[in-house]
C-alpha cells in the first residue's frame, strides 16, 4: 500500500520525534530510549537518548528464534572458487568465536579494531564481533596501501588489527600482510595484536608476541559464548575514513541506535527487502555501501546477504546473474561503473539466467548516465533505482522510495529527498534558497536524521568547520555537491563543489594523491584533477613539473608506482603528464578547474585571473588536445 510520499516526508521533517519513534520499533531495544532527539548542541544530533541496544544482536541474535536455519551469509569467491553459506545459527557461532578471540586478547568496549581484509566471511564475523562487544571497528578498503593505512592507524589508534595474508583479484594473489607490516612500521601508534586469517594464498612473515593466527585461536574458542554488550544508542559503532579536500582523511563516526533504526527502515521503505529473502550488494566492506547494505542492513532485516570476492567478469560476465538465480536474490545493489563494464559484454549473459526473484536493481555512488540506465533497464526489465548518498550519511539522501510511493523515475535524477532529510538547494555565494532549475549546493538542514555521522572521530571542531560552516549566513550541512531541482522536486546532481573526485564510484581526494606524488624525488610541483571517463565516470590525471627535466625518462611510470605503493592502485592516476608550468592565479593558487577543462577538451572559460595565460596552451599541446 502506498503511504504517499509528500505527507510522509513532511511528517518526517516537521515531527522528527514522532516519526522516528515509530521507525525505532523496527529494532530491538534492551532498554527503551527516554528521549528521541537531543539537539541542544547543534549541529551535533543525538538520537534515542537513554536507549540501549546492540547492532550484532539486531543483525544476528534476534533472528535465532524464527530463522536459525535460514541462510544469513553466503560468501562466494570466484577467485579461490569457494562458496559457503552460513545460517543465522552458524553465523552466530562464528561471531561468538571471533568475539571470544577479541576479548581473550584484551579488546574491550570502546577499543578500536582496524579491519583490513578482503571480501571473505571472516571479515563479516570480525565486524559483527566488534559490534557484539562494543568495540569500534574501522574497516580500511583492501585496495589502500601502506601510507593510507598508516594514517588511519594513527588516527584510530586500534588495539588490534584483523587482516588476511592476501586477497585475490583476477586470479592473482594480492598480498595484504606485508603492506600492513609496512604501515605499522610507518605509524606512530602501534596495535598490540594483529590477527591473521591465513588463506594459504601467499607466504608471509610474523612478528613474535604481536601476530596471532586466526585458525588456531578459533580452535580454542569453538564453544565460547560471548554475551552481547548492551551499549547506549549513541555509542560509536564504527569509524569509516573518507577523503576530503585536505590530505588527511576524515574519520566518519557512526552511532549504534540511530544507525540500526535508519538501516532497518531503509531496508523496507527504500530497498523493499523482506525478511527471508536475499540481498546481493556488489560493493566492498571497505566502503560505506558495504557497511550498510552488505553487512548490517540486510542482516538487521532478517535477510541473507551475499559477500562476493571477484570481478564481474570471471569466469564470465554472467557470474552475478547466476548468483541471483542460485540464491533467489530479490534486491540487488551495484554501481553504474559495474553496469558500464557489463554493457561491453554479450547481453545474452543477462537472459541466460532465471531472474524472476529479482524485483529491483539499485545503483549508487556516482552519477547514473542515461545510456547505462536504459541499457540495464531494458536488459533486466526490472526497475532500476538510482540513489544518492555519502559515506557521511550512511544511507540514501535522495531516491525514489518505492516502499513509500512508487513515483515516476526521471533519467539523470536520483529522485526526491528521502524521509528524514530536510534538503535545501542553496546559492553558494549568498546562501539564499534557490528555485526550480537554478544551480546550487545541496545542503541538509539540521538535525541530520538517525544513522548519519555523529562527528569526525576525535575532532568535533573539524566536523563543524568542514560540513556546517561553508554556506554564508547559515549553519547547514553541505554535501559539497552541485545540483538543480526541477519543479516537481527532483534533484539532478551535477558534480562536486570541492576537489574530491569520484573514480568508479569511489571517492578520492586529489590532495592526497598530490601529496603522494610530491614525495617522488624529482617532483617539484603537482596538480591532480578528475577527468571524465567513459567507463569509470572519472579518472585522476596528474600534471607534474620535474625538478630536473633531464631525468624524466620513466617519470610517468615511477610516479604511478609511488602512488601504488603509498596509497594503493585505487588512487593511481590514469595518466601523468610532465609540464613546464601549471595554471595559477596571481596569488599563486593552481586553477584546477582550468586544467580539468583542458584535459576534457572543453573551453576553460574565464581565465582572466590567471597569471600566465599561455600556460594552458602549452598544456594542451602536451596532452594533445
Ligand atoms: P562516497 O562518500 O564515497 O559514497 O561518495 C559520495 C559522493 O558520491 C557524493 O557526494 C556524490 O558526489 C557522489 N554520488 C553518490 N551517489 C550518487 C548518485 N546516485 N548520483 C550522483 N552522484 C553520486
Amino acid at each position: 500500500m502506498s503511504i504517499g510520499y509528500k505527507s510522509f516526508h513532511e511528517s518526517s521533517v516537521k515531527d522528527p520525534k514522532g516519526f522516528w519513534t515509530e521507525q525505532a520499533k523496527l529494532v530491538d531495544w534492551h532498554k527503551p530510549f527516554e528521549q528521541v532527539l537531543d539537539y541542544s548542541k547543534p549541529p551535533f544530533a543525538k538520537w534515542f537518548i537513554g536507549g540501549q541496544t546492540n547492532l550484532c544482536h539486531n543483525a544476528v541474535d534476534r533472528h535465532l528464534k524464527d530463522r536459525a536455519k535460514q541462510t544469513a551469509l553466503v560468501a562466494v569467491s570466484t577467485e579461490t572458487e569457494q562458496e559457503r553459506a552460513y545460517t543465522f545459527e552458524e553465523l552466530h557461532t562464528e561471531v561468538n568465536r571471533m568475539a571470544a578471540i577479541l576479548q581473550a586478547h584484551g579488546v574491550r568496549k570502546g577499543d578500536r579494531v582496524l579491519i583490513y581484509m578482503p571480501m571473505i566471511a571472516e571479515a563479516c564475523f570480525a565486524m559483527l564481533a566488534c559490534a557484539r562487544i562494543g568495540a569500534i571497528h574501522s574497516v580500511v578498503f583492501g585496495g589502500f596501501a601502506s601510507h593510507s593505512l598508516a594514517s588511519r592507524i594513527d588516527d584510530a589508534k586500534p588495539k588490534m588489527i584483523i587482516t588476511a595474508e592476501a586477497g585475490m583479484r583476477g586470479g592473482k594473489a594480492v598480498p595484504y600482510k606485508p603492506l600492513l607490516d609496512e604501515a605499522i612500521t610507518l605509524a606512530s601508534s602501534k596495535p598490540e595484536k594483529v590477527l591473521i586469517v591465513n588463506r594459504g594464498l601467499s607466504e608471509y612473515s610474523t612478528v613474535a608476541n604481536r601476530d596471532i593466527d586466526y585458525a588456531s585461536e578459533r580452535e580454542k574458542h569453538l564453544n565460547t559464548k560471548v554475551p552481547v554488550e548492551w551499549v547506549d544508542a549513541t555509542h560509536p559503532s564504527y569509524i569509516l575514513y573518507t577523503s576530503g579536500t585536505t590530505g588527511k582523511p576524515k574519520g566518519v563516526q557512526r552511532d549504534t541506535g540511530g544507525y540500526a533504526v535508519a538501516l532497518a527502515s531503509s531496508m523496507r521503505l527504500i530497498f523493499g527487502g523482506n525478511p527471508g529473502e536475499t540481498m546481493f550488494t556488489t560493493s566492498d566492506i571497505g566502503w560505506v555501501v558495504g557497511h550498510s547494505y552488505i553487512i548490517y542492513g540486510p542482516l538487521i532485516n532478517g535477510m541473507a546477504t551475499i559477500m562476493y570476492e571477484g570481478t564481474p567478469l570471471r569466469p564470465d560476465a554472467g557470474i552475478w546473474w547466476s548468483l541471483v538465480e542460485k540464491y533467489k536474490v530479490s534486491v540487488m545493489f551495484s554501481a553504474p561503473t559495474a553496469v558500464r563494464v557489463l554493457k561491453k559484454q554479450d547481453p545474452a549473459f543477462l537472459s541466460k539466467y532465471n531472474l524472476s526473484t529479482l524485483r529491483t536493481l539499485f545503483l549508487a555512488g556516482e552519477p547514473l548516465d542515461e545510456p547505462t540506465a536504459s541499457w540495464i533497464h531494458d536488459a533486466l526489465k526490472k526497475p532500476v533505482v538510482d540513489n544518492y548518498w555519502q559515506t557521511e550519511t550512511g544511507w540514501p539522501i535522495l531516491a525514489i522510495q518505492r516502499g513509500v510511493e512508487v513515483m515516476p523515475h526521471k533519467f539523470g535524477s536520483p529522485g526526491v529527498p528521502v524521509y528524514g532529510y530536510n534538503m535545501k538547494l542553496l546559492d553558494e555565494a549568498t546562501g539564499a534558497e534557490l528555485g526550480p532549475d537554478q544551480k546550487g549546493v545541496v545542503a541538509i538542514e539540521g538535525p541530520l536524521p538517525p544513522g548519519c555521522m555523529q562527528t569526525v572521530w576525535g575532532d568535533d571542531q573539524r566536523f563543524v568547520k568542514t560540513y556546517w560552516e561553508t554556506v554564508p549566513g547559515k549553519t547547514v550541512y553541505s554535501t559539497f555537491d552541485w545540483a538543480i531541482k526541477d519543479k516537481d522536486g527532483y534533484f539532478f546532481i551535477l558534480g562536486r563543489t570541492d576537489d574530491v573526485i569520484n573514480v568508479a564510484g569511489h571517492r578520492l581526494g586529489t590532495r592526497e594523491i598530490e601529496e603522494s606524488i610530491s614525495s617522488h624525488a624529482n617532483v617539484a610541483e603537482v596538480a591532480v584533477v578528475g577527468v571524465e571517463d567513459q567507463l569509470k565516470g572519472q579518472v585522476a590525471i596528474g600534471f607534474v613539473i620535474a625538478k630536473d627535466p633531464a631525468k624524466v625518462a620513466n617519470m610517468e611510470a615511477e610516479v604511478m608506482k609511488t602512488v601504488d605503493s603509498q596509497l594503493g592502485a585505487v588512487a593511481r592516476p590514469a595518466r601523468v603528464y610532465l609540464v613546464s608550468a601549471l595554471p595559477k592565479t596571481r596569488s599563486g593558487k593552481i586553477v584546477r578547474r582550468a586544467l580539468q577543462a583542458v584535459a576534457e577538451g572543453r573551453d576553460p572559460g574565464d581565465i582572466s585571473t590567471m597569471e600566465d595565460q599561455s600556460v594552458l596552451a602549452q598544456i594542451k599541446q602536451v596532452i594533445g588536445k
